[in-house]
Parts: C-alpha cells; sequence; structure tokens
C-alpha cells in the first residue's frame, strides 16, 4: 500500500501502534497508514476503498478480511471558525477534518511514542517530538501541555491506562498530575464511544491490571459507576472477589488462546448491583423473581448511560444472571431442559464463579459439573427426588398406592 501511494506521487509512512510495537519486537495488532493524499484522492488509488468517520473522515482499504487504516496528515484549523475543526467548551475536539503536512500531523498525535512515522522510501524512522528517547525509556509522555491535550480528548486518558499496561510503559508525572486533575471530563464522551474503549481495555489480556490502573486514576467510576459503587460497599470481601477473579480468568483464558467474552465479564461487573437491588425489593414485599427481573432492567438502563453496552450484549448478560436462579432446581426435567440452554456454558461458569468466590455454595457447581459428564442413565439418578425415609421399614404392602388427592379448580396442586 506504501509503494502504491508513492507510485501515484504521495508520501506515505506507517505511523504509530505498528511503529512503536516493531520497536519493541512485538507483533503489532494492525498497521496505520498516514499519506498527504486526502481521503477522495485515496478512494481513487485503491479499488477495494471506503471512507468512513465524520469526527474524523479516513479511508478504510480492505484486503479479503483485513482493514488497513489511511489517514490523512491533519493539521491545524486556520481560524477558530474553520468549520472542519470544531472544540467544544471544555476545549473538547469534536471532529477534526483539517488537512496537512507531516509536520503538522505530528503535532495532534497523542504520545510521543505514537508519533513515530517509518518511512519506506529511505527505512528510516521520522521522529519530531523526540518519540525515540521516551520509547527507550518506557514513558508514556503527552505531546505538549496535558491538561490541554487531555481536554481535547479526554480518551487519551485511558488510552495512557491501555499503553502504559500493554507496553509495561510508565505514565509521565506531568501526564499523571494532569488525569487526577481532568478525569471526570471522560463522562463527556458519548456512551458508544466508552464502549468502544471498554471493549479494547478489558479484552485486551491485561483486564485484572487494567482496571486496578482505572480505579487508581479515577476512571473506572465513569464507565462503570455502579459497580465502582459497589465496591466501596465491600472492598475486602466478596464482591470484589468475584470481580477480581472474572478479571482473572479472562485474562488467564486470553493467554491459552482461548476465546472470551464481554457480556460475561459485564455481567460479573454488574452483578454485585443486581443482587443489593433485588434484595432490597425482595425485603419490600416484590416476588423474586421479578424482583430480579426489574432489578437488571434498572441496572442495565443505568449502565448504558455511561458505557453503551448494545442490546446483544445486555440480553447476554441478563441470560447469565437470570440462569442463577434456575441453577437450584436439580430434580425432575428441568435439569435436563436447562442443559439445553443456549447460554448454559456462561451461566455455569458464572456458577462457578460465584462458588469460588463464596456467593454460593460450592456443592452446587460440583453437582452441576458432574451432571453435565454423566451418562444419559446416571443423570436420571441425580435429578430422582431423595425420598423421605422414616428411618423404620416401610409397613406399607406391595402394591400399596396413595389414594389421589382431590384436587379443586384453580388450586395450583
Ligand atoms: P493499538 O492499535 O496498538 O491499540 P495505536 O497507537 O495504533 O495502538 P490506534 O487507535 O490504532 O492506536 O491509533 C493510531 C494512531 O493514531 C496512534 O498511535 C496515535 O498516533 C493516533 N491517535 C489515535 N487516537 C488518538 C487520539 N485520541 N488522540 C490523538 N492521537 C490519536
Ligand atoms: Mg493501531
Amino acid at each position: 500500500m506504501l509503494y502504491k501511494l508513492q507510485k501515484e506521487g504521495y508520501s506515505a509512512y506507517l505511523v504509530g501502534g505498528c511503529v512503536r510495537d516493531l520497536l519493541l519486537g512485538r507483533e503489532p495488532k494492525d498497521f496505520d497508514v498516514v499519506t498527504n493524499a486526502d481521503p477522495e484522492e485515496i478512494k481513487k488509488v485503491f479499488r477495494n476503498c471506503r471512507l468512513i468517520g465524520r469526527r474524523f473522515r479516513l479511508a478504510h482499504v480492505h484486503f479479503g478480511r483485513e482493514v488497513i487504516e489511511v489517514a490523512t496528515f491533519r493539521g491545524p484549523a486556520e481560524s477558530k471558525n474553520d468549520e472542519k475543526q470544531v472544540l467544544n467548551n471544555e476545549g473538547r475536539l469534536l471532529r477534526d477534518n483539517v488537512y496537512g503536512t507531516i509536520e503538522e500531523d505530528v503535532w495532534r498525535r497523542d504520545f510521543t511514542v505514537n508519533a513515530l512515522y517509518y518511512n519506506i522510501k529511505d527505512f528510516s524512522v521520522v521522529d519530531y517530538v523526540d518519540g525515540m528517547t521516551d520509547h527507550k525509556a518506557a514513558q508514556l509522555k503527552l505531546i505538549g501541555d496535558p491538561e490541554t491535550r487531555f481536554r481535547e480528548d479526554p480518551v487519551r486518558m485511558i488510552r495512557a491506562v491501555r499503553f502504559a499496561v500493554k507496553l509495561g510503559f510508565n505514565i509521565d508525572h506531568d501526564c499523571e498530575v494532569a488525569m487526577h486533575k481532568v478525569a471526570d471530563l471522560l463522562s463527556s464522551i458519548p456512551s458508544a464511544r466508552l464502549y468502544d474503549e471498554a471493549i479494547k481495555l478489558f479484552l485486551s489480556g491485561y483486564a485484572l491490571q487494567t482496571f486496578e490502573m482505572l480505579r487508581h486514576y479515577g476512571l473506572f467510576q465513569v464507565l462503570f459507576p455502579a459497580t465502582e459503587q459497589s465496591l466501596a460497599v465491600e472492598e475486602n470481601g466478596y464482591p470484589k472477589q468475584l470481580l477480581i477473579k472474572a478479571l482473572e480468568n479472562s485474562d488467564n483464558r486470553i493467554a491459552d488462546g482461548k476465546t472470551v467474552t464481554a457480556y460475561f465479564l459485564f455481567a460479573a461487573f454488574l452483578w454485585e448491583s443486581v443482587q443489593t437491588s433485588a434484595k432490597h425489593k425482595v425485603s419490600r414485599g416484590v416476588p423474586e423473581y421479578v424482583a430480579y427481573q426489574d432489578a437488571a432492567n434498572e441496572v442495565i438502563a443505568q449502565q448504558v448511560k455511561s458505557t453503551a453496552l448494545p442490546r446483544h450484549i445486555t440480553l447476554a448478560m441478563r441470560e447469565v444472571w437470570s440462569l442463577q436462579a434456575k441453577f437450584n432446581a436439580r430434580y425432575g426435567s428441568k435439569p435436563s431442559r436447562l442443559i439445553t440452554h443456549p447460554r448454559f456454558r456462561a451461566g455455569y461458569d458464572f456458577l462457578c464463579l460465584r462458588a469460588e468466590t463464596g456467593g454460593v455454595d460450592p456443592e452446587l457447581a460440583e453437582w452441576w459439573g458432574k451432571y453435565q459428564e454423566a451418562s444419559e442413565n446416571d443423570q436420571r439418578k441425580m435429578t430422582q427426588p431423595p425420598r423421605k425415609s422414616t428411618g423404620a421399614k416401610s409397613p406399607r404392602k406391595r402394591g400399596y398406592r396413595p389414594r389421589a388427592k382431590k384436587t379443586t379448580p384453580g388450586s395450583d396442586v
């Protein structure tokens, strides 16, 4: 792609995470290309190209399942009234579509280590901001005045955490000071964008460390306010344990090359809030089933205001939660039906998590573990209700059947 752009008379560089990661000897997650061709011109060079984004217009070039992002150099707005670059009252950059040169582009990038350009022309790394020095020192330093840069885009604060954890870099002291100061501004970010960021944060393979660091900087409470509240109630007890175990398990799964699902983790984040709210409702006389449904609705409605979990995620979370009550029914035909539930596995894993962290009797989780492994015959035995024994041998004669109880219409016998 770089050569093709060059052949068409444009300059083109690799930039950002891929250069940073290659310098560390790591495999980049993706490749970002930057060029002096504007989006319309990029579209003319590549056949499989789509222009995306309003806030930040760029080109996506598709190669089968691969997508390479190609951006045009950004520059400063020519005047305060330039519609292509818009700031809000808090200094947040709402739109950034003023094109420029590489020398201008570098200043709008976030961290110095993310502002290194790889030039195919002479295989050199172009560095205007002393990013190589910070890279060697494993430092995350914002370009320019940290507070201004965080105000422009508060998401840079969670990016700082994400990179610090992923790369094992330190966040520069001035950035830290600014972060503590303006952490609350994160709440001005649209909930849909925060959802995208939350996914990157927690499905990265370093979810536990990320969680701890986000809390340290007061950022976690903006993303998951109800979770933060429930943590404040019981810092050393069971709720935090469940959450930590869920984060740990998720990291371990990724390390083992297994898949992880966002809904499972978010179900763990909000489980305590649902429980607390439901218990409160039950104490006021609401039937248990209704109380749990209502509590789940309320907690989710509140959550999506800050981080817009999409419907397919919240639906799956509800299923995981409502399965928890269903695991109590071990006798009769219910277990054989429950095991075919599409979310059974996730529900069972969640039950195990609760069992491990003192939220439910471990014997229940063990039973369901055995039940899944058992043969059909053994499953039938396991689900037979225990006989009430009187101790003495039954005096009943063979063939004796108790008389059927009379039922009245409308009764639920
Ligand atoms: P990774 O892809 O490994 O998560 P990255 O650094 O490549 O990390 P991207 O989101 O792919 O992150 O962005 C590519 C580059 O664009 C960044 O390295 C940075 O230079 C710039 N960039 C991205 N987001 C911002 C932002 N919010 N503010 C300023 N610059 C940004
Ligand atoms: Mg990238």
